[in-house]
């Protein structure tokens, strides 16, 4: 499956790969003697990091790669995949639009397959879809912007019979309730996981997306990646909310109440025509006059996300779950375009 060209790769040796043992001088990378502990390089190879993200994963580090962000990773395996001009890939449309920026900035051709109007997977219109040249089926569930969380079976069956590589983009799994497929990881040699420290783990701010596939694969995104991909300020302040894992688990908790509690307020609103059911962090709100809304709110302070451009979500804000104050200030600014 991986282009001819990075099957071939040399990587790029660092100071830092050619002696990674503790030594008490540092003279091999050029960095300046002062100011420590930033004057240093990061380790490249993550392997502190790794190490404590496959025990609370309960992968092998083989199994993972670290990116900037899950963003790094999608580009990446497009990258490593897909020879330009001739390769393609697959979406499930409406989804999260990095899949479709990264296709076309390699120049890869990429066949949109609609969900269901209920948003379900139809995995059969999927594999109908394939071709010889299609190397990557982008996933992603529970889905952005349609909040939901399809069906493992469908998901699987995608897996099961693709032939080409599956992504499963599981940014928003600790909303939702269901098994991780990062579980499948070591059986099924096509699959790939992606998670993030960006939504349930309140981190998006030091960019860290984890991968998870075939240790194969990992070798080729290690070779291929910026050698200090992941900064020593990122790895420190990861290793710090491993170690205090609990608290992002109690924070998931209080997203999911607000998200009932948002849900059930909503409702009793009459230009409110339809909440979709959501495993995620945000809602998908069919309304009256959806960019009118978008303004008004705007006007307040208040930005959520106009999606009802986009197919199948006609009509359509996403608004992501915030505080308790946040939300309840939502609700006032609704109150009030009620009474225009
Ligand atoms: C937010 C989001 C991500 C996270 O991207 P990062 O680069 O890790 O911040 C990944 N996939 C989807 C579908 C998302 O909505």
């Amino acid at each position: 499956m991986v282009r001819e060209n990075v099957r071939n790769l040399v990587p790029y040796s660092s100071a830092r790969d050619d002696f990674s043992g503790s030594a008490s001088v540092y003279l091999d990378a050029n960095e300046s003697p002062f100011d420590p502990p930033l004057n240093r390089y990061p380790d490249p190879g993550q392997k502190l990091l790794k190490e404590a993200v496959s025990i609370q994963k309960d992968c092998k580090p083989e199994c993972l790669f670290l990116g900037n962000g899950s963003d790094e990773g999608i580009d990446l395996l497009i990258r490593i995949l897909c020879d330009p001009g001739k390769d393609q890939v697959i979406t499930v449309d409406p989804t999260y639009g990095m899949y479709a920026v990264c296709a076309r900035i390699n120049n890869v051709k990429r066949k949109s397959v609609l969900l269901r109007r209920d948003f379900s997977l139809d995995a059969e219109k999927v594999l109908e879809t394939l071709d010889r040249n299609t190397k990557i089926i982008f996933l992603c569930s529970p889905n952005n912007p349609t909040s939901n969380a399809y069906d493992p079976g469908e998901i699987l069956k995608v897996i099961d019979r693709a032939g080409c590589m599956v992504v499963v983009d599981e940014a928003y799994v600790e909303f939702s309730g269901r098994e991780s497929f990062l579980s499948l990881v070591p059986e099924k040699k096509n699959l790939v996981v992606l998670q993030t420290f960006s939504k349930a783990r309140g981190l998006a701010g030091i960019r860290l997306g984890m991968l998870f596939a075939h240790p194969r694969l990992i070798g080729y995104l290690s070779a291929v990646k910026y050698p200090y991909n992941i900064s020593s300020l990122t790895i420190n302040r990861a290793l710090e909310h491993l170690r205090s894992a609990p608290d992002h688990v109690n924070n998931v908790s209080r997203i999911i109440a607000q998200r009932k509690f948002l849900e059930g307020e909503l409702r009793r609103l009459p230009f409110v025509l339809r909440i979709y059911p959501s495993d995620s962090n945000f809602l998908l709100v069919k309304t009256e006059r959806p960019t009118e809304l978008y303004l008004f709110l705007m006007e307040r302070g208040i930005i959520v996300r106009d999606r009802s451009g986009v197919p199948l979500c006609e009509g359509c804000l996403r608004i992501t779950i915030g505080t308790e104050d946040e939300n309840r200030i939502l609700l006032d600014a609704l109150e009030q375009y009620l009474k225009l």
